[in-house]
């Protein structure tokens, strides 16, 4: 068995005579596995994010997919159906006249047979949560929504990876909500192996592993509850921590005794509810 994704030594310029914006990046992801890669702008998250699906090929280093390496032109189409990418702004990836037909455009161009259609729409659309609304036009449906659209349209073409490029920073809090907990529920029924690039902690709390890129470089990986509470390590890194453990760090400060470390805010006040019931 092949892993979803091994990268083994990758480096990248754009431009032959610039600097590299991927410099010796080695990285392998586990079936089922959520992987979140965090980094300030420009640290070379999204060029990352291009070689999973062959959108562009290494020069140095190797990128395999299910072990069939991006290089391999004949091997590209089979490539492009393992890894689904939804990127961030949802207007750019709807397609069709009603959510029924933009799920079908991308079966259509992917060769499934009009007989197995219908279900695989009907199946993709229910995952997401949007069953109930396939006669819609796509404009009408809120951010959210449209994200899961895009998400629908993805697994209805049944990849083994699905990667998340910013899909949720356009989003309302409760868009985001809605496409984080549409793609958990993905990984818990379907184990899907997610990579979500991203700038809200709160997503990147959510994943199994999280990688740190800086200037090109996978600088540091970890859980996220080693990461994202390193307080130090993410001001070095020009990045943000997540409130509540903003909130948590204050807390302290005054005396309250939290101990152990909650990424979330809901975490948190359960945190503070047994200290009060305690008490
Ligand atoms: P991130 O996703 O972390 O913001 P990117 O992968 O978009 O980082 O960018 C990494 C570096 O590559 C940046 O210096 C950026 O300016 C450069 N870059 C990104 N896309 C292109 C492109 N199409 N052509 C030339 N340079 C690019």
């Amino acid at each position: 068995m092949f892993d979803p994704i091994e990268i083994k030594d990758l480096s990248y310029k754009y431009d032959a005579l610039g600097e590299k914006v991927l410099k010796n990046i080695s990285l392998t992801v586990k079936k089922g596995e959520w992987v979140a890669i965090i980094g300030h702008n420009g640290s070379g998250k999204s060029t990352l994010s291009r070689f999973l699906n062959g959108l562009l090929v290494p020069e140095i280093g190797t990128v395999l997919i299910n072990g069939l390496d991006t290089r391999d032109t004949e091997k590209m189409w089979e490539i492009r159906k393992n890894v689904g990418l939804v990127f961030q702004n949802p207007e750019n990836q709807l397609v069709g006249t009603t959510v029924k037909d933009d799920i079908a455009f991308g079966l259509e161009n992917n060769g499934v047979p009009k007989v197995e259609m219908e279900g695989r729409i009907q199946k993709s659309a229910i995952k997401v949560g949007i069953g109930h609304l396939l006669g819609e036009e796509p404009h009408r449906l809120s951010g959210g929504q449209k994200q899961r659209l895009a998400i629908a349209g993805i697994i209805a073409i049944q990849p083994s990876v699905i990667v998340l490029d910013e899909s949720t920073s356009m989003l309302d809090p409760q868009g985001r909500k809605e496409v984080l907990q549409t793609v958990l529920h993905l990984r818990e029924t379907e184990n899907m192996t997610v990579i979500s690039i991203t700038h809200d902690l709160n997503e990147a709390s959510l994943a199994d592993r999280v990688l740190v890129m800086n200037q090109g470089e996978i600088v540091r990986e970890g859980s996220p509850s080693e990461i994202l509470t390193d307080e130090m390590f993410m001001k070095d890194q020009s990045l943000d921590v997540p409130f509540a453990v903003k909130l948590q760090q204050q807390l302290m400060e005054k005396g309250i005794p939290l101990n152990t470390v909650t990424l979330s805010m809901d975490g948190l006040v359960e945190e503070l509810w047994k200290l009060k019931s305690n008490s």
